[in-house]
């Protein structure tokens, strides 16, 4: 691979997101020579650590995720990362991040190449980019930002630090990180759907019945509760991670691979997303709350968290759209906190044609993102010694040794950042469809919250989410086919 030089300023350098995830990725790519010796990272954040103590994190860090380490290597590795002791609101400390970034281009030849990362909570997003701005802090290479979700907060905010990121970057510049796209199984999507023609010629409205998408969490909302009160089930994880799968499975065959045309794709079928009204909202969407069991805190009873709260935990809705291979197909989706296990997947559900055999029985595609990566096919056969139907999965799995080779989401994408692929990135007029489409529906919940009288379901931990989410179906035939 090719060494990329660089310095990268990491805003959010002693937070959880760069310790579990940016500093183990970052070495593996170093390990591959993606960067190697001309590159240099500054960790910011506001506590007083000395460089040598951020490298010692970073070597925890490592350690915590590899079973095996070069020590050499590591050692090596962690001498390029940099402590800035910095508060994103002060004007000054942005001069003085200025003047570390340029000593360190210098002694570590990165040609002026800077890659920003925002790992922080997203209220400083518009802040550091704005002081980005006034304070000239982009160079003469390549000046490229990674913006952690979410992206606003509805379409209004998103517009707004949309327009203050490309005060200093350019579109093409703006790397707005969804790690879900970097998931094995989601990438899976695309060489799943138009590599096998026995899938490929069944993807469309005469034979998929519905799409169901599930992503289910087991934990509660811990002590992230002051977050999630300005955030619930919607924007945190429909707005990024549902709609990023749902686009995949709907959009239509791209012209070839590159990047350009895989968003061409994208946009042309989020151009016919249709935005719910009210009356659908009110027929197709559920939003839910947990409440507690002995073990547990009811949501309202959280740290942190407004006692009348009307915060969603679980939501479920319906998306469709008007063209592309499943154009008018119901892709129904749910997420949820505190759901039996942690399970994200998607269930294409085939129509069925026969009454031959007694009740008819439909074929199934499951693609299992986590925990189990694998695609399975449910397949009607005949009971051996009674009559009727036995149903039994064709499975494509991997083996251990193919696990071990399978890189962490947060590796690939920030390989892509390096090397420039925006593929697996969400860019400014998707993202904007995404907001038009959350923003209907939590207009209709709040114009509901001020009736008094919000239809907030109730739901039980470590189940599958509120009794309600059955009846957001199109027909009584349709059911969630993981239970
Ligand atoms: P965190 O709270 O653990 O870390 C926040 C960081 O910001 C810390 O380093 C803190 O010191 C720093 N900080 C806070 N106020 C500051 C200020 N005024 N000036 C300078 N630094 C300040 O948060 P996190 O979990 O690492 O999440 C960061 C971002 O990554 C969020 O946008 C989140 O949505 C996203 N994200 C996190 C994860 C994860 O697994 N943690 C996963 C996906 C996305």
């Amino acid at each position: 691979m090719k060494n990329i030089p660089v310095v990268m300023i990491i805003f959010g350098g002693s937070g959880d997101l760069a310790h579990r995830k940016l500093y183990p990725a970052l070495f593996n790519l170093y390990e591959q020579n993606l960067i190697h010796d001309n590159f240099a990272v500054i960790g910011t954040a506001r506590r007083p650590w000395s460089h040598e103590y951020l490298r010692g994190q970073v070597s925890d860090a490592v350690h915590e995720t590899h079973d095996k380490v070069n020590e050499n290597d590591l050692k090596d590795f962690a001498s390029h990362f940099y402590y800035q002791s910095h508060d994103v609101t002060n004007v000054e400390h942005y001069v003085t991040l200025k003047k570390l970034a340029q000593e360190l281009d210098d002694h570590y030849s990165a040609q002026g190449n800077r890659i920003f990362y925002m790992a922080m909570s997203p209220r400083f997003f518009g802040t550091i980019a704005t002081h980005i701005n006034d304070q000239h802090l982009t160079s003469t290479g390549f000046n490229r930002v990674v913006v952690e979700k979410p992206f606003g907060h509805d379409l209004k905010s998103a517009e707004k630090l949309n327009k203050q990121i490309n005060a200093s970057f350019k579109e093409e510049d703006v790397f707005r990180i969804d790690h879900y796209l970097g998931k094995e199984m989601v990438q899976n999507i695309l060489p799943l759907r138009f590599t096998n023609p026995l899938i490929k010629n069944i993807w469309n409205p005469k034979s998929i019945k519905n799409i169901q998408v599930t992503l289910a969490e087991r934990l509660g909302v811990e002590a992230r509760g002051g977050y999630y009160e300005t955030s619930g089930a919607m924007r945190d994880m429909v707005q990024n991670h549902i709609f990023q799968i749902v686009t995949l499975l709907a959009m239509p065959e791209p012209k070839d691979l590159s990047s350009t045309s895989i968003h061409k794709a994208k946009q042309e079928l989020l151009d016919s997303l249709i935005i719910p009204d009210d009356d659908e909202i009110k027929k197709h969407f559920v939003r839910g709350q947990y409440l507690g069991s002995d073990s547990t805190f009811a949501y309202k009873q959280e740290p942190n968290v407004d006692k009348n709260s009307t915060t969603e935990t679980f939501a479920a809705g319906e998306i469709k759209f008007k063209k592309g291979p499943v154009a008018g197909v119901p892709i129904y989706f749910r997420t949820g906190k505190e759901f039996k296990e942690k399970k994200s997947r998607i269930d294409i559900v085939l129509k069925h044609r026969s009454n031959l055999y007694g009740q008819a029985h439909s074929n199934n595609i499951t693609i299992e993102i986590e925990p189990n990566m694998q695609i399975f096919i449910t397949i009607n056969g005949k009971k051996i010694t009674e009559t009727g139907i036995r149903r039994e999965n064709l499975a494509y799995t991997f083996s251990k040794e193919e696990k071990a080779l399978i890189p962490d989401g947060y590796e690939r994408l920030l390989h892509d950042i390096f090397v420039n692929d925006s593929t697996n990135f969400t860019h400014w007029s998707e993202l904007k469809r995404y907001w038009q489409f959350i923003d209907a529906v939590e207009d209709d919940w709040r114009k509901e919250d001020k009736t008094g009288n919000p239809q907030i379901a109730q739901y039980l931990p470590y189940r599958m989410g509120p009794k309600e989410a059955s009846n957001i179906f199109e027909t009584p035939t349709e059911h969630w086919i993981y239970e």
